[in-house]
């Protein structure tokens, strides 16, 4: 009863295949996902490792939830330390690939050591093959993908994989699902690259009951009504995708612009990036994760070019777009396209590239480094395109330091305050400057720079489930930790996010219930969020965690926003962070004190 699978353990140096049983108290604290994934990390792992080295470990966990037919419950969950920031990685993703480990009776895969030789794994239902990947090494994600299935004679078989970007070992590389599916952030990919793992291929042909059903059912129906009722995740992600948000955010103000040293473009340049602009010329169809009825996932093709792909997202707009000085979409298409197909996170590559931009144009980076590639200007669509295929390439001096991220590269050239980034980790789509809930969150992140470790922007824009200021900070650490909290077990539960516009603890706990059998309450629900986010932060400080890496960049509270509707204001984060340590617990260094932990079975 409420055990979602077994532990597969697979010792890429040995070539051994172990089955464990889920441990019961685990998953009972911690459920799946992030959670039980920290967990593994956290005890199995000692201090100090190289994340690139074959004591790191390398963890696939899907949750409760994933494929037992609740709403978006589709979640898997790639944990490990991560090349890019020192600390805890947990990047998840949806597609098909978490529910076709679920079917194949499988939770936990746990990968340690490092392969010989390139290597896949293939999983159908209860036999686990180690095999040769070599012919599939220096393939994209697109190829490895097609050539995988024919490889299994399965064409319903799903495909995790990397691409040349986690084989050159890439702290931006991702791990790839269905081709174009991203557990993106973190450098997930270069861990596996660097255990010479090319891919891990799934069939499942068992069914993915709740213990529940009756009751499931019910939990089912509300929530879906929910789900379309609510302003968001009914109308707003269904119609325009992800991308609905660029006018939306740019109204606030806090749009940043050319590597964040503004944050507003004017409402007509801004709306040619669009969600509306992006539905109306370059849609092919809409998409959608398993079981999910928001669908905000975005099939398109360029007008400029023969190229069609799944995306971009909100993020990536952006990032491909403002950040890099640009209006026009199109190019930024392209760099998605390049992105998912090389296997890279397309936050990282986009603030890394305008990272570059400011480099370059302020004389840092030389000329000579550029080896004949286009200049580096901000607004130049054809140097953005150019520079990321050589970053997901790994390729030449220069695309080489690209994939390093834009802490290390600006660091390289001797000005690491010009990356946007925080524990090394590039800033997302949200000025915190005009957002001040969403910097903290930033801050205190425990893998670095992220939106959606707590999206207070549901609060402070979208005004759910209530509305509050964005310029205001009063509150916000109290906004911050529950919405951190919520994230925790969500991302522990293999639902998705966007479902959390619509539905609150009790919901999830519902769910929880009818899904497995447990008897768990609301608070319990988020008293599960809390321990993930304490054992995260215990891990980190394991790794050398210190107030330091709680800092935003200096940019964002130095620099007043020089124009727009937030002009002239700067992130409190400062100010916040000892209000937020005390809310959560800990002691005035960012510390779980005894009690704390105590209080959460940790
Ligand atoms: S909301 Fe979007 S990302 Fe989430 S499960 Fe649905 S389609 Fe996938």
């Amino acid at each position: 009863m409420g055990k979602f699978g077994d532990i597969l353990r697979i010792n890429l140096t040995e070539g051994t295949v172990k089955r464990e049983e889920l441990p019961d108290e685990k998953i009972r604290k911690y459920l799946g996902g992030r959670g039980l994934g920290t967990r593994i990390m956290y005890d199995e792992t000692k201090a100090g490792i190289d994340p690139l080295g074959p004591d790191n470990k390398l963890i696939f966990s899907i949750g409760p939830m994933t494929g037992r037919g609740t709403p978006a419950g589709n979640r898997y969950m790639v944990v490990t330390k991560s090349p890019l920031t020192g600390f805890i990685a947990s990047s998840n993703s949806g597609g098909f690939w978490g529910t076709e480990l679920a079917r194949a009776g499988h939770a936990v895969i746990i990968l340690e050591g490092k392969a010989a030789k390139p290597t896949y794994i293939w999983i159908k239902d209860d036999v686990v093959e180690l095999r040769d990947a070599s012919p599939l090494w220096g393939k994209n994600s697109h190829e490895t993908t097609e050539e995988l299935l024919k490889m299994v004679g399965d064409p319903s078989a799903r495909v995790s994989c990397i691409s040349q970007s986690g084989e050159g070992l890439s702290k931006l590389a991702a791990v790839m699902n269905e081709k174009d599916r991203a557990a993106g952030r973190g450098g997930v990919g270069a861990v596996m690259g660097s255990k010479n793992l090319k891919a891990v291929v799934v069939r499942g042909t068992g069914k993915v009951e709740p213990t529940n059903p009756d009751f499931m059912k019910d939990v089912n129906k509300r929530a879906l009504e929910k789900i379309k009722a609510n302003g968001v995740s009914g109308q707003g992600l269904p119609a325009h995708g992800t991308a609905l948000l660029v006018n939306i955010i740019n109204a606030t103000g806090s749009y940043p612009y050319k590597n964040f040293l503004e944050a507003y473009m004017e409402p007509e340049e801004a709306d040619k990036q669009s969600g509306e602009t992006l539905s109306r010329d370059f849609l092919v169809r809409k998409a959608a994760c398993f079981g999910c009825p928001i669908a905000c996932a975005r099939i398109t093709k360029m007008k400029s070019k023969p190229l069609a792909g799944e995306g971009p997202e909100y993020e990536t707009v952006w990032a491909f777009g403002a950040a890099c000085g640009l209006s026009d979409i199109e190019p930024g298409i392209e760099a998605n396209y390049i992105c998912n197909e090389l296997g890279i996170d397309t936050i990282g590559a986009g603030v890394t590239i305008a990272a570059a931009m400011e480099l370059y144009e302020k004389g840092y980076l030389p000329k000579a480094d550029l080896e004949g590639g286009p200049e580096l200007k901000f607004g130049s669509g054809e140097a953005m395109v150019y520079w990321t295929r050589e970053m997901g390439l790994s390729r030449g001096k220069l695309g080489k330091l690209l994939a390093e991220g834009s802490y290390r590269l600006c660091e390289h050239y001797g000005h690491p305050e010009l990356s946007m980034s925080v524990k090394k980790q590039e800033l997302p789509a949200y000025d915190p400057r005009g957002v001040q809930g969403i910097g903290l969150n930033y801050a205190t992140s425990n893998r670095g720079g992220c939106h959606v470790r707590g999206y207070t922007i549901a609060s402070e824009v979208a005004g759910v489930p209530v509305k509050t200021d964005p310029h205001a900070t009063e509150g916000k650490p109290e906004l911050t930790k529950i919405f951190q909290d919520l994230t925790g077990m969500i991302d522990s539960s293999g639902m998705c996010l966007f479902t959390s516009f619509a539905l609150g603890a009790e919901d999830y706990a519902d769910a929880l219930k009818g899904g497995t059998g447990w008897d768990v309450t609301a608070s319990e629900v988020m008293q599960i969020g809390e321990r993930v986010w304490n054992l995260e932060k215990l891990y980190n400080i394991r790794e050398g965690w210190t107030p330091k890496a709680d800092e935003l960049p200096k940019r964002m509270t130095g620099d007043a926003i020089p124009k727009g509707p937030s002009k002239g204001l700067v992130s409190q984060v400062p100010a916040m962070l000892p209000v937020y340590y005390e809310k959560r617990g800990w002691d005035a260094k960012g510390h779980p004190t005894k009690e704390k932990l105590e209080q959460l079975g940790l």
